[in-house]
């Protein structure tokens, strides 16, 4: 795995994953920062920044093209938090491959909690990324 320098509290709240001079919020965390909308644009999931948050995930939804929208926003989300954890607490450098390889494994493991009759779409769709 690739290491980074690790960031300390005391030299401010900028975002860990980008290493950028932005204010680590969950605006940009999720939304804003590079890492993130490389990783929504694998999914095919856009966000219009202009929105409000309700109103930005409500048009994702009604132009994501799968009835599984929230399934993998959140699941995409919580990838995103967790590669940011492992940023902060491991020195672990972001890697898209590793995160993509996480999300589909988060996918399958929520499939008990998932539709069944959304389980072959959703195995279908991943095995397109
Ligand atoms: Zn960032």
């Amino acid at each position: 795995m690739l290491r980074r320098r690790r960031k300390f509290l005391e030299e401010g709240y900028s975002c860990p994953v980008c290493l950028l001079d932005v204010e680590e919020t969950r605006d940009h965390l999720f939304f804003g920062c590079s890492y993130a909308r490389e990783r929504w644009r694998i999914l095919n999931i856009n966000f219009n920044g202009n929105l409000g948050i309700y109103q930005r995930i409500k048009s994702a939804k009604r132009c994501f093209t799968q009835p599984f929208f929230m399934e993998i926003f959140m699941i995409g989300a919580w990838c995103i938090w967790q590669e940011r954890n492992a940023v902060v607490f491991e020195n672990v450098a972001p890697d898209l491959h590793r995160w993509k390889a996480t999300l589909i494994k988060e996918v399958l493991l929520h499939f008990p909690r998932i539709n069944p009759s959304l389980h072959a779409p959703i195995q279908q769709w991943l095995s397109l990324l």
